[in-house]
């Protein structure tokens, strides 16, 4: 089976001014493409080829195969990404996932504040997470591919703090990019669809 770049669930253009569709023209159509091009050839003629993207993620990771759980995670992160975020995004969670936000983090300013740190502290290149560990919610970051998935930690919703996430539309602005990230694009939807029992 192949691995499939997935359709982005809105126009390049939709989520302008924030991010524009010359960022989505690079980071979907050739850095997301890149990673999915790059997993098939490396996967092509090997067991892992009949396996599902998660399978593949679960195999590198026990055999310590860098190259394809890079390219595999960095496949299923960007798709989690473009699910993130949202035309009509930003606003305010709502039911189950705001009274666990709440619990988590105080309220849900104070949850912007420490995502928006974290993602600032992340050195270098990498990921800001939104996870539920039981009834508990946390914020966690990751560096370069590496993922909660098909960890004890659930991802809810992500933002990619590599630059060329951002350095079109933000240049070295990664606050600037996290802050309209918080307050324009963050799909909370996606985040309580992810909530586990
Ligand atoms: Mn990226």
């Amino acid at each position: 089976m192949t691995i499939e770049l997935g359709k982005l669930p809105y126009e390049q253009d939709a989520l302008e001014p924030h991010v524009s569709a010359r960022t989505f023209s690079y980071h979907y159509g050739k850095h997301h493409r890149a990673y999915v091009n790059k997993l098939n050839e490396l996967i092509a003629n090997t067991p892992l080829a009949d396996l599902s993207l998660e399978e593949i993620v679960d195999k590198a990771r026990e055999s310590s195969s860098t190259g394809i759980l890079n390219n595999a995670l960095q496949t299923w992160n960007h798709a989690f990404l473009w699910d993130s975020m949202a035309p009509d995004g930003g606003g305010e969670p709502e039911g189950r996932l705001k009274q666990m936000i709440e619990s988590s983090f105080g309220d849900v300013s104070s949850f912007k504040e420490q995502f928006a740190l974290a993602a600032l502290s992340q050195f270098g290149s990498g990921w800001v997470w939104l996870v539920q560990e039981g009834s508990k919610l946390r914020i966690m970051t990751t560096g370069n591919a590496e993922s909660p998935l098909n960890t004890d930690s659930n991802p809810l919703l992500t933002l990619d703090v590599w630059e060329h996430a951002y350095y079109l539309d933000y240049q070295n602005d990664r606050k600037g990019y996290t802050d309209t990230f918080l307050e324009h694009l963050i799909n909370w939807d996606f985040a309580a669809a992810n909530l586990q029992d």
